[in-house]
């Protein structure tokens, strides 16, 4: 790791004009823990729960799963875990499940394929709740959301299983806070109606720009289409903050496009004050959040809210931190490994 980078472990994420962001970590692997605890994450924005069945033989049991939540869930004590249910098909392939379609990326995926197998979304379930024992800081995140009803139809099955483990434990569970991925376009334009079911946000900006841009996210050839610099979704995004503050209810983002210093610094303009990312981009972020004003990153989005190509808005934003003493972070298009 460059030497510049490593004295941002211990600062915190707070703009020169004093505007302070929360830098959360993503994680699958208890390697992505450790990194995220070290360079000072205050939270987990997503907990890929996919991560451990793909390294496996089998599906987990519920106890096996117990143990893992567990350990992610207690390396972060008093700090929030947001923790995604089991997001599999399309790019996500389980060895021993084998998903077999035509158009997997609009097929049976994420809530979709567990609201069809209640027992593995059930057990999943339990062991998450099982692993929050004592520790309280469990918030569970719902991959691939597209209709209102998958979400009333997990809140009724989370009840359940709820009161079920309490009575079995004979001990008081706290209530996780339920959140659902905004990653399917349907979900920007109803954000009313899911406001009155859930508790908070996620956008999942890989998905939100596959889908909304209609660009496989996986795809080489297309790859020139596949940018988070994209005008529509950056107008997507600011509408959606607009909306969740006017229904109170928390929003995040935990894809790519909040671990990129550039993209960073106008989501931290448009009103996302968390942002959850690979520890891998922990440090680039925190440095671009503490060189920026806000005052800077305001009027940036104002500039590339009139523009209509995602090219010009790179450039503009690539010329900003070149000129300000950050032209180490547009060095490439790909976000670099520390
Ligand atoms: C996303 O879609 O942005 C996201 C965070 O989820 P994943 O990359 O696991 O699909
Ligand atoms: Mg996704």
């Amino acid at each position: 790791m460059a030497k510049d980078l490593k004295q941002y472990e211990t600062k915190e994420a707070i703009t020169p004009d004093g505007v302070s962001v929360q830098l959360f970590v993503n994680t699958g692997l208890m390697i992505d823990v450790v990194r995220g605890v070290q360079r000072g994450a205050q939270g987990v924005g997503l907990y890929r729960s996919e991560i451990p069945f793909m390294l496996r033989e089998r599906f987990p049991g519920e106890e096996e799963q117990r143990a893992i939540y567990r350990q992610q869930l207690s390396h972060f004590a008093n700090k929030p875990v947001v923790m995604r249910t089991l997001d599999i098909g399309a790019d996500k392939d389980l060895p021993y499940f084998s998903i077999e379609e035509e158009n997997s990326a609009l097929g049976w995926r994420g809530i979709r394929f567990t609201l069809d197998h209640p027992e593995i979304f059930s057990a999943q379930i339990r062991a998450m709740l099982k692993a929050s024992i004592g520790l309280n800081n469990l918030h569970i995140l719902l991959p691939m959301v597209t209709t209102v009803s998958e979400v009333e139809e997990v809140l009724y099955l989370l009840e359940r299983d709820w009161i079920a483990v309490q009575e079995e434990e004979q001990v008081k569970i706290t209530k996780p806070k339920i959140g659902i991925m905004v990653e399917v376009p349907s979900v920007l334009l109803q954000i009313d109606e899911f406001a009155e079911l859930v508790d908070f946000f996620s956008v999942g900006s890989n998905d939100l720009t596959q889908y909304l841009l209609a660009v496989d996210r996986n795809n080489p050839h297309v790859a020139s289409v596949y940018s988070h610099f994209h005008p529509s979704i950056l107008r997507a995004l600011t509408r959606l903050v607009k909306e969740c503050h006017k229904y109170q209810k928390p929003v995040s983002i935990c894809g790519e496009m909040a671990g990129d210093p550039l993209s960073a610094i106008l989501l931290m303009a448009m009103g996302f004050n968390t942002l959850s990312m690979s520890s891998s981009n922990i440090l680039r972020v925190r440095k671009a959040i503490c060189h920026v004003p806000m005052t800077d990153a305001q009027k940036l989005l104002d500039d590339v809210m009139k523009m209509n190509n995602p090219l010009i808005v790179k450039s503009w934003l690539e010329y900003y931190f070149k000129t300000h003493g950050l032209a180490d972070m547009v060095k490439s298009n790909r976000l670099v490994t520390v």
